[in-house]
Parts: structure tokens; sequence; C-alpha cells
């Protein structure tokens, strides 16, 4: 972490930091809403080295066996682990991104698991060999796509990178790192640990442009696959690219999450749910809950329960370990959420605040309930990501329903009941990657995660996220004299 502070470059390549030439980058506090250093991003020269030393580290590392490679994730597990005892990175993602100083030190143990995750599942793969046809033997073998350029986010600045370049480094890809503008010392730090367990070039950082880094990179022979978690906007611009060159695409995008609560659910058990998927990372995780739907048998205990929950939130610095709920960070709107509210109060809603006052300073949303929030508005139907919760009582699950696949999201979900067939039967209508029945947190990196229609392409996690960075090639020999 000294180090990464020290050099204030946003380029790595090879081994420690390297001289960068692009503009100089001003890196924010949300909780004070002012810069408290800087980086020296990289241009369009450090992203040609860089594309260059992956390239040139794509045989050696794609040859490499497969238990040194996993040998390897697990060794930076360890030093993330390591690290995570210690709180000065944690520090940093709070300091850089405003969420929690205790979930950012989940996020490092997140990353942890990623790691080790991937390590475990290459080792299981197997390559196959069937004899489904007379007189052949069928043999499937897995090869690295190729150098694979991931770009990522700033909401969850280590954890989302770790879930992209564990993978690819476990299949065998040498990976061109962009991390986000907002958040890019965290991500530096898990750059430089990776790197001490690398060889030079498998991992190359270049945080700049897209114009300097990206166009040059999806544009490159070398480059097989790309990996892009954000916006959805982004996402399309993302996919513009890579379809001509029929690159292998993984799109983790935005959401619009329903919150479905059923009649026979627990409606004290699922306000505490819906306060883990609503307020996690100050409300700004692409699976946060959106839409929330509550039948009117539950609705009465349950929106009692979820207003007093968010009226007790200790909203304030998010270092302080009493608090519930930290800033938005420097590129969320709280603005916009101030919007959202006003719209959906004019038309009908009735919203409920917390009893102590938001902080003035800083870049602080208030939480906000809506109640009795209309189908129509903005806050139901748009992906919020902040801490506003627009509440929808139903008589008709089916038209409920009907506007959660309206939005054209497709990312994640939320079912509480107690009769957990008919809760299933509810998830398995929803258009979702990912559903908690009863649970706020669902995801964890040994089941695949990716999202449908407008949240994305392709997986992450699990055998599905290693397979993204690995082509196969299937041999069918009839053997002399069969
Ligand atoms: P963003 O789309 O603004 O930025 C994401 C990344 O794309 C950043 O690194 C940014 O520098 C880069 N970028 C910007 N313009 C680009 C271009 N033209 N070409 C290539 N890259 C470009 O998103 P954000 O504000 O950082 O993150 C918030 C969004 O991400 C939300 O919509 C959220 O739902 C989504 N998200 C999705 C997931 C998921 O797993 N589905 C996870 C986290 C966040």
């Amino acid at each position: 972490v000294d180090e990464v502070l020290a050099a204030k470059s946003a380029v790595r390549i090879g081994a420690g930091p390297t001289g960068a030439s692009g503009p100089v980058l001003p890196v924010v506090d949300p909780a004070t809403g002012t810069a408290f250093t800087e980086v020296v991003t990289g241009g369009a020269a450090e992203a040609a080295e860089a594309l260059a030393a992956a390239t040139a580290a794509l045989p050696t590392w794609a040859a490499t066996p497969v238990p040194q490679r996993a040998a390897a994730l697990r060794a930076i597990a360890d030093d993330v682990e390591a690290l995570a005892t210690r709180p000065d990175w944690a520090a940093l993602i709070t300091r850089e991104t405003g969420k929690r100083l205790a979930e950012s030190t989940a996020e490092l143990g997140l990353t942890v698991t990623y790691f080790r995750v991937m390590a475990d599942l290459v080792e299981r793969q197997e390559d196959q060999r069937l004899t489904v046809v007379p007189q052949h033997e069928h043999r499937v073998a897995t090869r690295p796509v190729g150098v694979a350029a991931v770009l990522t986010p700033w909401n969850f600045p280590v954890s989302i990178p770790a879930r992209k370049i564990a993978p690819a480094l476990a299949a065998g890809c040498p990976v061109l790192f962009k991390p986000a503008e907002l958040a890019p010392l965290s991500s530096l730090v898990l750059a430089a640990v990776c790197e001490r367990h690398l060889p030079a070039g498998v991992l190359a950082t270049v945080l700049g442009t897209p114009a300097d880094v990206v166009d040059p990179w999806l544009s490159d022979p070398a480059v097989q696959a790309v990996s892009f978690t954000g916006s959805t906007r982004v996402g399309r611009l993302v996919a513009a690219q890579a379809a001509p060159r029929f690159l292998r695409t993984v799109l983790e995008l935005g959401g619009c999450a329903p919150f479905v609560v059923l009649p026979d659910a627990d409606p004290q058990a699922a306000a505490q749910t819906l306060v883990v998927a609503k307020y996690r990372n100050n409300g700004q995780s692409c699976i946060a809950a959106n839409q929330i739907l509550v039948a009117r048998e539950v609705a009465a205990e349950f929106t009692e329960a979820f207003v007093a929950a968010t009226r007790a939130l200790a909203v304030g610095d998010p270092r302080d370990p009493g608090t519930d709920l930290g800033p938005l960070a420097p590129a969320g709107d709280p603005a916009r959420m101030a919007e959202l509210v006003d719209e959906a109060v004019a038309k009908g809603a009735r919203a409920v605040t917390p009893n102590a006052p938001t902080p003035a300073a800083g870049h602080y949303a208030t939480p906000t309930v809506l109640l009795d929030a209309p189908m129509d508005s903005r806050a139901m139907t748009s992906e919020i990501f902040g801490p506003v919760a627009p509440v929808h009582v139903y008589d008709d699950l089916d038209a409920a329903l009907a506007l959660h696949h309206a939005t054209g999201y497709g990312l994640a979900g939320y079912v509480c009941g107690t009769d957990l067939d008919a809760a299933h039967a509810v998830a398995a209508r929803l258009r979702a990657g990912i559903v908690g029945v009863n649970t706020g947190t669902p995801n964890t990196p040994w089941i695949p995660f990716g999202g449908l229609a407008d949240s994305g392409l392709g997986y992450e996690g699990g055998r599905q996220g290693l397979e993204a960075f690995q082509s196969f090639l299937s041999v069918a020999t009839r053997p002399a004299g069969a």
C-alpha cells in the first residue's frame, strides 16, 4: 500500500510501478468530497508497452503447468489474506469508495476466495475422453484463449478485478488490466500483490483513457478476450468493439433487482434481508434490491420493520465502526437520488428518512424509503444505485412481476417466503442470473454469476467463470487398424 501511494503511478508493467505519461488524476475521498492524493495515468505509449509485455508472456504462461499456475494463485491469495489483517489496504478501499471499513475488509476476504477457488477449479479440470462413436476416441482439451483485457468499475475495486484476473491467470491467459478512475489505488495494490508471484508481463496494468488504452488493446490480434464490468451504456460500447473481432466477451452490467416478499414470508426476517440487499455498499451494488414488491398480507408489518431499520441508520464517516451507511462514490449522484425521490413523491409516494440528519459535507445521499411508490416512477423502473428504496404493495403477483420484466435488466433478484417450493417457483420466474431466497447475499465465488438481457453476457465465478477464458480443442481419433 505504501509503495503504491508513494509511486503515484497508475501503470504497472512487469514488476513495480512504471513511469506514466498520461494526465494526472485526483483521487477523491467521497466522505469529504476532496482529493487526498493523485495518480499519473498511462498514455498510449504505456498501453502499447503493456500489450507488448502481455503478448510476449503468452506462450510461456500458456505452457506453464496447471499446478504451477494454481500455486501462483494460492500464493497471491495468501498475500492478500495476510494484508487483509492489516488496516491499510481496507482503509484505502474505504477512502476511495466510501464503503464501510467492515465491507472493505470483507471485500479482501472475497478476493482471497476468488484466487483459491480458481486454483482449485483449474486443478480439478480434466481433459475429457469419450468413446461414444464406434471405433473413435474423442478427447477434449482445454487451452487458454489468448491475452485477456480486464476492465473494471470502481464499486468493488479489488474483488471485481480478482473475479476476472484469477480465472484468466488460472486458464493460462496473461491479463491486461484497466482499473476504474474513481478507485485506482486499491486496484493497483492488487496488481502489486499479483506481480510478486507472476512472471513479468503476465499481468500488465494501465489506467488511462479508453481511447489510449482500451481501443488499442481490443483491436490487437493477441487479445482474444475482454471481460468488462460496469454500466450497461459502456458495456454496449465494449460489445461493439469486441463483436467484429469475435472476442470472447463477458459483460457484467447494470441491474434493477426485484425484491419479492410473498404472502407467507416472515415480515421481520424479510425486512432484515432487505436492509442487507438494499444498503450494502451504500446502495451501490449491481445486485442491490431495486423494486421492492410486497404482498398485501404482510405489507404492514414488513414496511414497519424496514422503515424502523432505515430510520435507525447512522449515516456518516465510513471509517467509524458505528456507521451503517457511508457516502456515495464521487461519481454517484446525491442530486440524482433527490430527483428520484421528488418524482416518486410528486406521483403520490410517501418518503421516510432516518431520524438523524445526513452529513452536510461530503458526498452523502439521504437513505429514503418510498412507500406506495407508483409502478411508473423512475425509482421503480431504473437502476437506482444508491440508498433509495421504493416499496410497492401488490395484490397480484403476476402484475408485480410484469414490472420487473419491463425493465429490460436481468441480473439479480430476491424472494422471501416460508414455503421454499413456492419461493423457488417465483425465483424461477425472475429474469435474473442470481436469486437470493431468504438471503440478501446470494453470491459466492463457487457459483456462476451473470446477467441476461440488458444486464450483460457470460458468467463469472464457478467453472463457467474459468471457462470464459478457455477454448476447447476436440480431437477425434480412429486408432490404426480399427
Ligand atoms: P462505468 O461503466 O462508468 O465504468 C466502468 C469501467 O469502464 C471503468 O473502468 C471506466 O473507466 C471504463 N470505461 C468508461 N468508458 C469506457 C469506454 N468507452 N470503453 C471502455 N471502457 C470504458 O461504470 P461504474 O460507474 O464504474 O460502475 C457502476 C455500474 O457498474 C453500475 O451500472 C453497476 O450496476 C455496474 N456494475 C455491474 C456489476 C455486475 O457484476 N453486473 C458489478 C458492479 C457494477
